[in-house]
């Protein structure tokens, strides 16, 4: 025999029984951005590296170690897109989207980043991002984060969820910052694990958030961002805590939140739960203020979010909050020969065609390949189906049909014009 080949490690397969969780769910994504006014992107999951090394920041873990970069078949280097965001820019500026006015965007697809495989990080993940362009208020920013905490309470997650809020001031801010948290950091050298160590030159604010917990007990006396922010950065991240608690969105301040991407300023976010083990970051997000003109457009205020879906799916799952569907709810069985010249399998199909357009929210499946009763009713249970309609010699002379719930077991035999309404009443009380 020859050999199986398997799919690339931490890229996974999503099986119907998956699928059926994820389709939920996207349901309520897809609504709720929606509901908002949002309106969807669809970009190409290979982009330019340059727009990668540019937007994202040359220094930083994605760029350095996690693309999938790879020279095409011209000799380009493309990489498969690590995270959304810089593509919904290059897109929205490539077809003057954004040239003087707003747009609120969204998408949804995966995502490819060469980290080590583990439960909530994979090598192949989904996103729905969300991009605001051209609002640079507070306000917005408080309308995203209202808009996950909607997901959140739709989802039924809303309790296993806590939001982290910082703000990163502006750029001369942050520079101010930086150069005397690396001062700091110098004096501290010695004593910082080999990550830090080699951050403190090249992304000193990574250093912040690092998991060690000597270097964090030496974060305790670092100075700290928020002593470096003018009037109107604290003005900014004063009023989305209003608006925040005018909705009765609770929040946690995290002085360390400092994000992996390095276009950030002012805003950012993460919703965080302790339900995951050590991948606990459903969603994060923030301002980029100079995203833009960094990527060759005008300057233009933006604001968003990343949501990480198989973290979203295993905190639902977990807690119990979806659970799989059946794609069968009508399971259409025929039996012996009918009268004439027809045959019982041209019944079925008739029958099976008569109940998709009366009950098209309903998937409804027909019984190949015959057999007795035992074996169709089988089949039924096997599909989960609700109702299993049976045709037989008997029902097919007397113009009828046979309908079981499958729940109680309860059989009925009906005219076939009341079929239609037999199934229904079955169907909403399972519903
Ligand atoms: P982390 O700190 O967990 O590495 P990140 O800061 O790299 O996350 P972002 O780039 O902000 O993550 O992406 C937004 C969201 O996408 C994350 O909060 C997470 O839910 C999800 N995510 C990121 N990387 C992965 C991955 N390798 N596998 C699964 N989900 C991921
Ligand atoms: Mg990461």
């Amino acid at each position: 025999m020859a050999q199986v080949i398997q799919a690339i490690r931490g890229m996974n397969d999503l099986l119907p029984e998956d699928t059926s969780v994820w389709q939920q769910v996207e349901r309520v994504l897809r609504q709720t951005v929606s509901s908002y006014g949002y309106s969807e992107m669809r970009m190409p999951i290979v982009e330019q590296t340059n727009l990668f090394c540019r937007a994202i920041g040359e220094v930083t873990d994605v760029v350095e170690k996690e693309m999938y970069t790879f020279e095409d078949r011209s000799g380009d280097s493309l990489s498969l897109r690590p995270e959304g965001t810089a593509g919904c820019v290059r897109a929205a500026l490539e077809h003057s989207l954004i040239y003087n006015q707003e747009q609120r965007l969204w998408y949804m697809g995966p995502m490819f980043r060469h980290e080590r495989p583990q439960k909530g990080r994979y090598r192949q993940f989904h996103q729905l991002g969300v991009e605001v362009f051209g609002l640079n208020g507070p306000d917005i920013d408080a309308e995203i984060i209202a808009l996950t905490h909607d997901l959140w309470q739709k989802l039924g997650i809303a309790d296993s969820v806590t939001l982290e809020l910082n703000t990163l001031g502006n750029s001369e801010e942050r520079k101010a910052y930086k150069e005397s948290l690396v001062k700091y950091l110098e004096a501290h050298f010695e004593d910082l694990d080999d990550d830090s160590k080699r951050r403190t030159h090249t992304n000193p604010l990574r250093v912040l958030d690092s998991k060690d917990e000597k270097v964090q007990e030496i974060l305790k006396g670092a100075p700290v961002l928020f002593d470096f922010l003018g009037e109107e950065s604290k003005a900014h991240f004063e009023k989305l805590q209003h608006l925040l608690t005018s909705m009765g969105i609770s929040f946690k301040l995290n002085p360390r939140l400092v994000r992996g991407l390095d276009y950030y300023n002012l805003t950012v976010f993460e919703w965080v739960t302790t339900a995951l083990g050590a991948q606990g970051t459903v969603c994060g997000g923030g301002r980029y203020d100079g995203l833009v003109e960094q990527l060759g457009g005008k300057a233009t205020p933006a604001v968003g979010f990343g949501l990480g879906l198989e973290r979203l799916m295993l905190l639902l799952t977990t807690l119990e909050k979806v659970k799989a569907k059946s794609a069968v709810d009508v399971y259409v069985c025929g039996m012996g020969a009918a009268d004439g010249s027809d045959m019982i399998e041209a019944k079925q199909l008739a029958l099976c065609s008569q109940l998709r357009q009366a009950l098209p929210e309903y998937g409804i499946m027909n019984h190949c390949g015959g057999g007795n009763f035992k074996r169709l009713l089988k089949r039924a249970d096997k599909v989960q189906a609700k109702v299993a309609v049976i045709l037989g010699e008997e029902e097919i002379k007397n113009g009828t049909v046979a309908i079981k719930d499958m729940r109680t077991t309860n059989q009925e035999v009906v005219p076939q014009q009341d079929a239609v309404a037999s199934i229904k009443a079955i169907l909403e009380r399972q519903d």
